[in-house]
């Protein structure tokens, strides 16, 4: 992965190469931010830049050996720490075992996102890990020599779930190998031990801004302009978000959520019943897209009741809608709504089971519609 493949974060990208250009890069890195905003794909870019044989100025070539072995997630000197789960065996697990797991899940996506790459390894409701024998491994693997006589990297995605076993990296961290390089990637900075924090250079990524992602989908995604405008302003900062909605088509959502708030203002318990079923029955992926459509609708529904229809993002049939919707959430019933489905949308990423959270949540809207 090249730096220009990665949707915005410039300010860092600059440091990180400034840093490497006067030799000051910091032998431990933490990026810090959910996984939309792309700590991933930025450690990939940095490694590859890294190592690469024929560095441009800002970017790496994508084209030498090295390169084309980062390419498919092969470089012998790049190591990779995430999230697993124990064996049935109850064999404590380490993430060699998962790399093929691995490279496929970030083949596919690598704005990959937490709870997904989780289904992506086990069928269970099971809370992923990084273990201490994972740490062991990583102690040993970089006190190797390096195969290739650059830099080994120990990438660790989601650190979040290092928890104190981390405190067995302290000693490597503190004093490492020669050309050695740690990757932290954190979404939430509490989650990190002090003693990693206080021996990392910490990097803070931003949200990716609307033209950064309007120009990441049109050149790397193929989605046209119009198309990646409407996506951008959806996504709100969150790449993986845009990715996902880039994928899909808008159009049977408006069909199912009429009818889904048609079937709440009127609760027919039969009729819910039945259609809480048939939408529980679809993947996480799409129920997630649902709520996001649902959430757009409703802050259309805000922006059209404070009159300003004007910059109102809607196509004809969505319009109609909004003009006989938006009267039924006025003030703070809206934001009562949003609250409702991005609460439920926390749940739907938790695997809970999807028929009875919908049907659960369908009466509430019922309940707030029907309120004076
Ligand atoms: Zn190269």
């Amino acid at each position: 992965m090249k730096f220009s493949e990665v949707a915005g974060q410039d300010l860092i990208k600059e440091q990180l190469r400034n840093s490497i250009r006067n030799q000051k890069l910091s032998h431990s890195l933490l990026f810090i931010g959910p996984e939309g905003y792309g700590g991933l794909a930025l450690a990939l870019a940095l490694a590859q830049y890294i190592n690469c044989e024929q560095k441009e100025n800002n970017d790496s070539c994508g084209l030498c050996s090295s390169c084309k072995k980062f390419k498919k997630l092969i470089h012998p000197d790049v190591h990779f720490s995430f999230p697993t789960v124990t064996d049935p065996k109850g064999k404590p697990s380490v993430s060699t075992s998962f790399y093929k797991e691995w490279r496929n899940a970030l083949d596919e996506n690598v704005y990959l996102n937490y709870y997904d790459w989780l289904q992506k390894i086990t069928k269970e409701s099971k809370q992923g890990n990084i273990t201490v024998t994972e740490c062991h491994a990583i102690i040993k693997n970089l006190s190797l020599k390096s195969f290739e006589g650059g830099y080994k990297i120990q990438i660790i995605w989601y650190a979040d779930l290092l928890g104190n076993n981390g405190n067995a990296l302290l000693k490597i961290i503190e004093e490492p190998p020669e050309k050695t390089l740690f990757v932290f990637i954190a979404k939430n900075k509490d989650h990190i031990l002090n003693t990693i924090l206080s021996r990392s250079q910490q990097f803070q990524l931003s949200p990716v801004s609307s033209e950064a992602m309007q120009s990441a989908l049109t050149q790397n995604y193929g989605v046209e302009e119009n198309e990646a405008a409407r996506i951008a302003t959806m996504a709100n900062g969150d790449f993986a978000t845009a990715i996902r909605l880039s994928k899909k088509d808008d159009n049977d959502h408006e069909e199912e959520f009429i009818k889904w708030m048609r079937m709440c203002f009127e609760l027919n318990p039969i009729e819910l019943y039945k259609w809480t079923n048939n939408i529980g029955s679809n993947g996480r992926e799409y129920i997630k897209d649902f709520l996001h459509y649902a959430n757009r609708m409703i802050r259309e529904c805000v922006i059209f009741n404070q009159q300003a229809q004007k910059i109102n993002s809607l196509s004809d049939s969505e319009l109609a809608f909004v003009e006989k919707f938006a009267q039924f959430i006025m003030d703070d019933k809206a934001y009562r709504l949003y609250h409702l489905m991005s609460k439920t949308h926390y749940y739907v990423e938790r695997n809970a089971n999807l028929k009875i959270i919908f049907f659960n949540l369908s009466l509430q809207i019922h309940k707030l519609l029907k309120q004076a």
